[in-house]
Formats: structure tokens, sequence, C-alpha cells
């Protein structure tokens, strides 16, 4: 049953509910008004002049084609080339307000700038992130994330004012005085990654803390994909007796999909503020709706920085059908699907890691997990270290999940036991893929 789409769910529901035509012509507009303003942009400059490309003769999200992709290595080297922002900023330093950057987690960290115009784009993201999960003036919004030069962490809490709720930070504390906080305000909004509103679950099973009749009534999450995974979404509402939502983002872009009322196991791409393609992540060529390929995205609205045709990594399927929520924007089904860079290849079975997480987390026993990844024979063999229960033997629980290894992803693997609390928790982005040599 769908709940009724209010105006309260929209950040903006006339742009949000436009047609298709008169929505692709605003991109149109928007992106030559990105152009214009970024023509004193050295690197893109310089990117342009190298395709033989002449900026004003890009009118159209069709003719950005035209145009080689930008990845994240290149703007890494561009940093390193010419320390310590290369020459990414489109105006003076003295414009700029923010500066964050990227955890570097598969290499050098990336510095992102931002002026106050572009920090109000990256706020409207939130606003429709927020709106989209039904949060409003009445809540009371606690973010779950580390402090930090990353930004996560400050556009939550800012995107939180933005649309009129009250907001909590949670950076540096421990897991338990963050679900004091969290009970003691009443707070009815939690924003964290999928494992960490796990991980307070558990934390809070300890204390003997009841967080399903607590007054948190919806979760957002950011940062992996679990919260459009299916087992990982309904563990998390269990535990908190709450809606939960999924959005996605990335520092270098922006906060660019958002989930809404409808809950159809899809997320809404802002199309108002970024122009998206999916491409085949080996040929580059453009790929149709509902197969797999990989996120480009031009961001429209932050002219400080901006990336044109930026390669995201990210694994979507891109659906047009319009939604039961109202809303006109295209949609990524099942939201994203795991990073380009992350496949297994195990006993020649192409895997994700959202499909393992996916697995266990519909086996209650277990609590929490870590894959080591052997290179065997040019294929990956997965050694699964298991935290569970305790509520019956081991044994027990290998044998289920061995079983449901076979039946639901046609590949064997090897199980271990490990004991309860030995295997690290994660307040941001999880690492639970350790790749082994010999
Ligand atoms: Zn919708």
């Amino acid at each position: 049953m769908v709940t009724p789409a209010t105006q309260m769910d929209f950040y903006h529901r006339e742009m949000e509910t436009l047609d298709r035509i008169r929505l692709r012509k605003l991109q149109d507009e928007r992106l030559r008004r990105l152009l214009e303003a970024i023509a004193t942009n050295r690197f893109y400059r310089e990117k342009f002049d190298n395709a033989g490309i002449e900026m004003r003769n890009l009118r159209s999200a069709d003719d950005l084609k035209r145009l080689p992709f930008t990845t994240k290595e290149e703007l890494v080297a561009e940093q390193q080339a010419y320390p310590p922002y290369g020459r990414l900023h489109t105006y003076p330093l003295a414009r700029y307000r923010y500066l964050h950057q990227t955890s570097g987690t598969k290499g050098k960290p990336l510095k992102c700038l931002d002026t106050p115009e572009d920090w109000e784009s990256w706020m409207r993201c939130w606003g429709y992130v927020y709106r989209g999960a039904g949060v409003s003036e009445e809540d009371l919004v606690f973010c779950a994330f580390s402090f930090g030069p990353y930004l996560s962490h400050w556009a939550a809490i800012d995107g939180a004012r933005y649309v009129g709720a009250l907001c909590l930070s949670g950076g540096g504390l421990s897991s338990e005085q963050r679900l004091r906080m969290i009970l003691d305000n009443r707070c009815t909004v939690l924003v964290c990654t999928p494992t960490y509103a796990l991980h307070l679950a558990e934390v809070a099973e300890g204390l003997g803390l009841d967080l399903y009749s607590s007054d948190i009534r919806t979760t957002i999450h950011a940062g992996e994909p679990g919260a459009s995974v299916d087992t990982v979404k309904r563990c998390i509402e269990e535990a908190w007796g709450a809606k939960c939502f999924d959005h996605a983002g990335a520092t270098e872009v922006g906060a660019w999909a958002f989930d809404c009322q409808a809950q159809t196991r899809s997320i809404h791409l802002n199309e108002l503020e970024f122009i998206f393609e999916v491409i085949d992540s080996q040929t580059g060529a453009t790929i149709d709706e509902g197969i797999r390929g990989e996120l480009v995205v031009t961001t429209l609205a932050r002219f400080g920085m901006p990336v044109l045709r930026y390669r995201t990594g990210d694994l979507v399927e891109l659906s047009t059908e319009p939604c039961e929520c109202g809303r006109t924007l295209a949609r990524i089904t099942g939201g994203v699907l795991g990073r380009a860079d992350d496949m297994l290849i195990v006993r020649g079975v192409n895997l994700y890691p959202s499909a393992i997480d996916n697995l266990l987390r519909g086996l209650p026993a277990i609590v929490e997990y870590e894959v080591e990844i052997r290179r065997i024979a040019g294929m990956d063999d997965l050694l699964l270290k298991i935290e569970s229960r305790e509520l019956e033997p081991f044994s027990q629980v290998e044998r289920a999940v061995l079983a449901a290894f076979r039946s639901q992803l046609n590949i064997r693997v090897s199980v271990e036991q490990a004991a309860r609390g030995s295997l690290p928790r994660y307040e941001f982005k999880a690492r639970r893929y350790k790749r082994v040599t010999g």
C-alpha cells in the first residue's frame, strides 16, 4: 500500500513532476549556463581543446556525448601535478568557502572546493533527499557520521537545516553515547551508513535499549548500497521500527539520487541538478534502459568545481517509467548495484558484494562478517569469517550459509567462525572485503 504523496513529500513538486521533454529542455538550458560559467576553468578548457571541441558548440545533453569522460584518477593526477587543488577550480580561491576531501580508500584523497553558491546546490540536493523521505520541520535529525574533512557529515547537517528540521550532530561520540542522545532527545530521523545503523542496533541490544519503540521513524542511508538491498533494508527497519530510505552521492559530484515514499525498490536520479548517462564500462557506449552499466554524471549547478561526463564507477540499471509517487525523474532499479571495480569472479560466477550482503543479512543468526578473497588460477575464492549470535551451534550456522550460497548464488565458499566482537565495526564505509595473496 503506497502512502499518497503529500506536498511535504516533495522538495519542489512542479519541477519533480515535469514531463520528460520539458525536463530535457531544462537540462539543456542549465548545461549551456554551466558551460558559459566555466569558460575560465583551466582543466576543462584544456580537455575541450585536446578533444578539438569548442565549448560554445555544445548546446544539449546529447552534444555532451562528444566530450571525453572525466575519471577520478584524472582529477587526483591533476591535483598532484598542480598542488594542492589542481586547476579544477573555475574561480580564484578567494571565492571558495568550503573544502572537503574524499576518504582516499582506493588511492590518494581528492580535495573538493565549493563556493557559497555550490554549497547551496549541495543543500538543494539534500532537500530532495530529506523531503523524499518525508522529513519536515517537525523532525529532529540525528546525524551519526564522524567528524573530519569528509563531506557527508557537514552536508547532512546543513541539509537538514535547509528543510527546516532540527538537527543534532553525532560526530566524535561512542556508539553508546550516540544511542543515549538519540533516545534522550527523542530524535525522529537517523542519518548514517546502513552498516552503522545495524551496528547501533547490536550495541543497543547489548545495553538493553529498546530502539523499536523509540521515536526514530525514518532512517536515511548513504555511503554503501545497503539500504536498497532487500534483506539489509528489512534488518534495519525491524531493528529500528522505522522506514528505511536510500540515497546516493559522491564528494566530487553531489547528492545525486534520493528515495521516495512509494518505496519501489528503486531510487530517483536528481535530473534537475545533474545530467546522467549509463555506459558500458568496457566500451564507453551508451546502454539502454534496464541493462546494467556504469553511471556517468555531469553536474549542472556546481560551477566552482564542476565535473563533466564523470565516470562514477557505480553500476546501475536505469528506468524512466513514471513512479507511483508522481515524480517523472528517472530511477535506478535496486539503487547502486555495486562498483565496477568491486566485481568478484567466484568459480566462474560474476558477483558483487551487495549480493553477498543480501544473502548474509537474510540469515538472522549472523551478527557481522568479513570476506577474505584469494585469487587462485584467475578465480576468486572466498573465505567467510562469521560472528554469530551463539543461540545455536556454529556448525548449524555454517550449514545454513553454505546451503544459501549454493542455492541462491550457485557458488561454494569456505566458512570460519569468528569470536563474538572480534571483527571490526564501521562508522562509515564498511571494508569487509580483504584481498589476500598467496
Ligand atoms: Zn518515486
